[in-house]
Formats: structure tokens, sequence, C-alpha cells
């Protein structure tokens, strides 16, 4: 079976400090817990990184945070995993979907902007599949609005545009360690912000609520525990310290199938000049008349795992039901793009040629 996706961590490399951890007693609060989100804000050049059980957990953290209450709107990229919408839903709060750019998959800043009303509180701007393409401009009428930023950067880490990184664009970014991102510690997450005053409300939120008073807990507000083991933040250290070399090898995977694919059909995800996308996934819209799900079913026959690539969300079930409000581009997407396998060492070829076969087998058929 050739996997969509491969972690890029072996038992190997964390065995003498999963001994020590285990060893020392200390699974979580210890020496990696601390160190994570230290090397992580280093990495994306925020002042503030914290820990969260997945970008889920940081979206809905970011959502408390911002004070998104019963009736507020929040703008989100409608081209997502359903996760970024239910955060807001979740407090009560409308998510008022904007449709996305068919290049890039990501929100376009006018649109976004013409949805902005008296009951805006936070625009959620998602890297589609790790494209950081066209933050800048949302950022800007953000700022221009007075409106906070959350970036839902689940799939970004690495990403940047104008030479900035994700995690420091806009103001809260949320990020994911899930097996299908391109660092994992089986489920994660982290946030990042450089803003003080968001960041002492963080940590006080993500101590279940609690400030100490001369040593004793005092319980201001409620809150959260959204922390990581020990084991999971050696984890991800130890791939934070890969990651640009692991990025650059996506890269090289991603080009090796435009030079098969393209000429097929297939039309790959675009990201802007100033861009460095991490390729999370390797998106393509597949050609004019093939159907998307056979292709994922024909290879699924052939022993290669692929997938969609993401959801639009205005279309799901309670969405559409809810909202009425289905956008055609996040639409169009979600029915013709597929995601291909990508991890070290794969054979790019034996993807390739099986798809190929579909097209020589057509011929034959005439
Ligand atoms: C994966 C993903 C999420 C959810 O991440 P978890 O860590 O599994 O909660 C949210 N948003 C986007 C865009 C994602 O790709």
């Amino acid at each position: 079976m050739i996997r969509l996706i491969k972690p890029y961590v072996s038992f190997n490399e964390v065995e003498s400090e999963f001994k020590e951890i285990f060893d020392s007693g200390i699974l979580t609060n210890g020496e990696y817990s601390r160190k994570f989100p230290s090397e992580l804000k280093k990495y994306v050049g925020a002042e503030f990184a914290f820990n969260t059980t997945s970008a889920t957990t940081a979206l809905t953290l970011a959502m408390d945070i911002l004070n998104v209450e019963k009736g507020d709107e929040v703008i989100v990229s409608d081209f997502s995993f359903p996760a970024t919408a239910n955060v807001v839903e979740q407090r009560g709060a409308i998510p008022v979907f904007v449709d996305v750019n068919l290049d890039t998959y990501n929100m376009d800043a006018e649109l976004m902007e013409s949805k902005i009303t008296a009951r805006t509180k936070a625009v959620i701007f998602v890297c589609a599949l790790g494209n950081p393409s066209g933050v800048h401009n949302v950022e800007t009428i953000c700022s221009k609005h007075g409106i906070p930023l959350v970036v839902d950067a689940a799939c970004a880490l690495g990403s940047s545009e104008n030479g900035r990184k994700i995690g420091n664009i806009g103001d809260i970014s949320c990020f994911s360690f899930h097996p299908r991102k391109l660092i994992t510690s089986g489920e994660g997450g982290a946030v990042t912000t450089s803003n003080k005053e968001y960041a002492n409300k963080m940590s006080v939120k993500l101590m279940h609520g609690a400030i100490l008073n001369e040593g004793v807990s005092d319980f201001v507000t409620y809150g959260y525990n959204y922390r990581l083991s020990e084991l999971q933040c050696i984890m991800l250290l130890k791939q934070l310290e890969k990651l640009d070399a692991i990025i650059k090898n996506r890269a090289d995977i991603q080009k090796h199938y435009i030079q098969y694919l393209e000429s097929l059909g297939f039309i790959p995800q675009k990201y802007n000049e100033s861009v460095v996308h991490n390729m999370q996934s390797i998106v393509f819209s597949v050609p004019e008349h093939m159907d998307r799900d056979d292709l994922i079913a024909y290879l699924r026959e052939q022993g290669v795992e692929s997938t969609i690539g993401t959801y639009c969300m205005s279309n799901c079930s309670f969405y559409r039901d809810k909202y009425k409000n289905v956008q055609s581009n996040s639409l169009w997407l979600e029915k013709h793009t597929i995601s291909l396998p990508c991890y070290a060492g794969i054979v790019v070829n034996d993807v390739v040629d099986i798809i190929k076969n579909i097209f020589c087998t057509k011929d034959r058929e005439g």
C-alpha cells in the first residue's frame, strides 16, 4: 500500500529521551513541554507560543480569547476542514462563509471585505493545504477595519509569504500536529501570537482559568486543559529540527508530480511567487471529464491511498441546512480535487504509472 503520508519521526530517534522521561517519572509539565513552544515561537518568529491538544482546541481557545459570543459573526474561508466553522458555531456565533480562489484555494480578500458587518468579531483565514497565498492582503483589510485575524494554520507550519512565516502573520495562529500534517505527535497542536494581552489571557485559560496568588491557585475564570505530554513534545522537537528539510523534500516530490501529471490535464494548486508552500498536501484538480471519486476508488484498488482536497464547509449537511449559503468555487474544489501520496522515499513514478494506465485503457477502449 502506498500511503498518503508517513510520519517523519521514528522510534529510534526518540528512544533515549523516552527512556529518560519514563525513568524520571516526569511525564508532563517538564523540560520538553517548555522547550517545544519555545523552539516553535523562535522558528515562526512569534513572541509567544503555547501547546494545545489539536488545532481544533487552539482555535477554540482563540475564539474564547477574542470573546466571540452568541450572535457574533466570524468570517471564515469556506474550503477547509469543518473544525474551522465548528469552533465558531460552538460559541453560538455565526460562521460567515467566504468563497475561495480557484487557483490558490484561499479566501478572496475583497470578497471577505464585502462580508464585514457591525457584528463581525473576527476573521479566520485558512491556509488551504498549507498554502499561505493571500494572507497579507487579508491582514491589511483586517487591520484597516480593526478586526482580529486568526490564521487556521493547521496545515501551514513552515509556510511563509513575503518572507514572513505563518505563525507571525495575523493576531493568533493555530497549528495541528495530527498525523496528516508535516510534524506529528499523534494528536497535538499549538497556538502562537505576538500580542501580549492575548498571550496573558491564553496562559490563564490554559491553566484551567487559574492564576497563582501567593502560591495558591485562584480560579478567576473558566479555562481548559490542552496540555501535551513530555513524550509528545520530544517527538515534536525532533521533527521541528528537520522541518526545513521535510519541506524541501515535499517540494521536490510536488515538482515531480507536476512534471508527469500536468500534460494529462491535472492542474496543481497554485501559489504566489512570494510564497513558500510547505506542501502539507499535494493537490490537483482532475482533468475535465474525469470523475474524481472514480479516480480515488481506482487508486485504492491499485494499492494507492489518496483522498479529496478538503471540504466545502458551507455544503456540509449541518451548515447547508442551517445557513443555505453554499459557496460555488469551494464546492467545485470539493468535487474535483485529489490529494496524492507524499512522504520521504516515495517513488512518484509508481503512482504516476498507475494514473497513466487509466488513460491508456481509455485509449484502447476508444
Ligand atoms: C487538520 C485541520 C484542522 C484540525 O486539526 P486537528 O489538530 O485535528 O484538530 C483544522 N483546520 C484545518 C484547515 C485542518 O487541515
